[in-house]
């Protein structure tokens, strides 16, 4: 077994490290006070390539594999992982199901666009009564004259007010229950979709988080994206393949506040001594680390399986909540170390405290994930109703 990472993945985390630390570093925190998009960031980030990441050449990209994608997303989010979402969404959950489910004609409309960054892209699936239960989403799309009328609200959608295209899930039958989920691809400018109010939130203040409201919104009918019907398997598998980048996300914060904690720790003085060299302190920041480390191996593994073609159901579950609780833990302690400092929006450990708590709810809450986790753990018969 060999964890060294290739020559390219090495190369591909150090830009993107010095991105973070030259473009996000120096406004993140002003940037998430006043709740600003990041576009001018967003724009030199294209000038790296990385929005193809996940995008074959012929369409213009330049894929780099999970695992590379996996370590831009972390190095990205231990700075600002308001941006880090925004990227993970733009080039996973917001591109992906086009990339395996699209026509020639899609793939060949929008991949070049997304890789070369001049559109961004989202993903439409949480509504007002529907989040974990997703088979009961209410927004319908009827077929008439060529195009679907898509009708419905969607609520918390990442990336709404700054994406040019949006993979939107929507009952084209509505009596065939999840069997009637359609996916659709919405260009911005349709008639009949309206942005809402963007959310004011916890933390990733300068990620957009907005209501997406469809009122007899046009879709030509070459924009349905697959079969009708197949809907929920494609908003599904795209969250099995995305929250690995949730799950780096976790892991980057984790690390950024590991960083800033054994920094503190290591010049902070009371009673004569730094604060690190007290046993409880020590003891926290060796449980951080060991927290990090394992967050990152579920991340990658995770990563690789999905690389290799593999099923990776249960693997990106299991990073995503692990690194997600531990995240919790982390970011916990580094406020604590940081005693009232920690308190105060000037030190990054108050902004990392309230980015963490998301990462344990979207792309799946991680009760739901558990129950996935445990699905593919037990054997089917467990679950078997007696009649
Ligand atoms: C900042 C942010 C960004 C987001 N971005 C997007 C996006 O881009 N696109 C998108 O479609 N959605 C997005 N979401 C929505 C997100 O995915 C949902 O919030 C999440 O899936 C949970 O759904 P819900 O909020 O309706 O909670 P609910 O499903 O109502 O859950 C509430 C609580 O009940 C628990 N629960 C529910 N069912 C069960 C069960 N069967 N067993 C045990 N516990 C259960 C949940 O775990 C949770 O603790 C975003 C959310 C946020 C906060």
């Amino acid at each position: 077994m060999d964890f060294t990472l290739t020559e390219e993945q090495q190369m591909v985390r150090e830009t993107a490290r010095d991105f973070a630390e030259e473009q996000l570093r120096p406004t993140a925190g002003e940037r998430d006070r006043t709740r600003t998009s990041p576009m001018e960031q967003m724009k030199a980030l294209g000038e790296l390539g990385f929005y193809g990441c996940t995008i074959p050449e012929e369409y213009g990209g330049n894929p780099l594999g999970a695992v590379a994608e996996a370590l831009i997303v972390e190095e990205l989010s231990r700075v600002d992982a308001a941006f880090g979402v925004f990227f993970s969404v733009n080039v996973n959950v917001g591109c992906l199901p086009i990339l395996k489910y699209g026509t020639d004609a899609q793939k060949s409309k929008y991949l070049p666009r997304i890789a070369d960054g001049s559109i961004y892209t989202a993903y439409a699936l949480s509504e007002p009564n529907a989040g974990s239960d997703v088979a009961a989403i209410q927004s319908k799309a009827a077929k008439k004259d060529g195009k679907y009328l898509l009708n419905g609200q969607k609520v918390f959608i990442t990336n709404a007010e700054i994406a040019s295209v949006y993979v939107v899930m929507a009952k084209t039958d509505p009596e065939a229950g999840a069997r009637g989920i359609s996916a659709f691809l919405v260009e911005r400018d349709f008639p009949g979709l309206k942005i809402g109010r963007r959310e004011h939130k916890m933390g990733i203040n300068s990620s957009d988080t907005c209501e997406m409201i469809f009122e007899n919104c046009e879709v030509p009918a070459e924009n349905l994206l697959g079969e009708e019907g197949q809907g929920m398997h494609i908003a599904l598998d795209a969250l099995d393949d995305s929250r690995i980048g949730i799950a780096a996300q976790a892991t980057g914060i984790s690390q950024g506040a590991l960083e800033a904690t054994v920094q503190y720790a290591a010049e902070r003085e009371q009673f004569g001594r730094k604060i690190g060299s007290f046993g409880l302190v020590y003891d926290w920041i060796a449980e951080m680390r060991t927290r990090v480390e394992a967050s990152r191996l579920l991340t990658w593994h995770a990563a690789w399986m999905r690389e290799q073609g593999r099923e990776h159901t249960a693997e990106a579950a299991m990073a995503k909540t692990f690194a997600s609780d531990s995240c919790r833990w982390v970011t916990d302690k580094a406020v604590q170390i940081h005693g009232g400092y920690g308190y105060i929006v000037d030190f990054d450990a108050e902004r990392f405290f309230r980015e963490a708590k998301v990462t344990q709810i979207y792309e799946g809450t991680n009760e739901i994930l558990r129950m996935v986790i445990a699905r593919k753990t037990l054997p089917p018969e467990t679950f078997a109703r007696k009649k």
